[in-house]
């Protein structure tokens, strides 16, 4: 049987010169690269307490519904500014030039609810760290965060270091 890695293509020079892009529609292009993926992430969450799993536009939400489903739980989504239709909170993170502002439905968390974080890839963490922020708005408790690939080099579970963070895969 594969592993993961292997179903994972590495781009060089995307976006930019000098990174190399993780890209994972070829995980998921593939029927037994989707299983593994989803099935691994599901590995992640074994013993874990919660209510809600929530995920960031847009690889988040490919990870993040079926584990929800798998689960019996909801999903709730995390989207960048301007596309969620009803009454959101938002919140900003800096990126490397400039920042970005997602957003959530304000009743997509009910007070109380233990919540799961997921996306594709944790970089440098500003993206799941802002995520966590609304959640905690919204009164959820946020009791693990997960992802397909850590790119560990860039630090991003120092800016989580307050929660629980676990991924399936790992690069330096
Ligand atoms: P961070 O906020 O941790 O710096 O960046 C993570 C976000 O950027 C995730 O939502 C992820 O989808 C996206 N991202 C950044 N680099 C890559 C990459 O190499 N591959 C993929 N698939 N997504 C990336």
């Amino acid at each position: 049987m594969k592993k993961i890695e292997e179903y994972v293509t590495s781009i060089p020079d995307f976006p930019e010169p000098g990174i190399i892009f993780r890209d994972i529609t070829s995980v998921i292009g593939d029927p037994d690269g989707l299983k593994l993926a989803i099935d691994s992430l599901d590995d992640l969450l074994e013993g874990v307490d919660y209510d809600v799993v929530a995920g960031a536009e847009s690889r988040g939400f490919i990870f993040g519904t079926p584990l929800a489903y798998k689960n019996g739980k909801g999903f709730a989504l995390v989207r960048k500014k301007g596309k969620l239709p009803r009454e959101t909170i938002e919140a900003s993170y800096d990126l490397e030039y400039g920042s970005a502002t997602i957003e959530m439905h304000k009743d997509a968390i009910k007070p109380g609810q233990k919540v799961v974080l997921v996306d594709d890839l944790i970089a440098t963490g500003g993206t799941m760290e802002a995520a966590a922020r609304l959640v905690e708005e919204l009164g959820g408790k946020v009791v693990k965060i997960i992802f397909l690939i850590e790119l560990a080099g860039l630090k991003g579970r120092e800016k989580l270091a307050k929660y629980d963070v676990a991924s399936v895969i790992c690069y330096d």
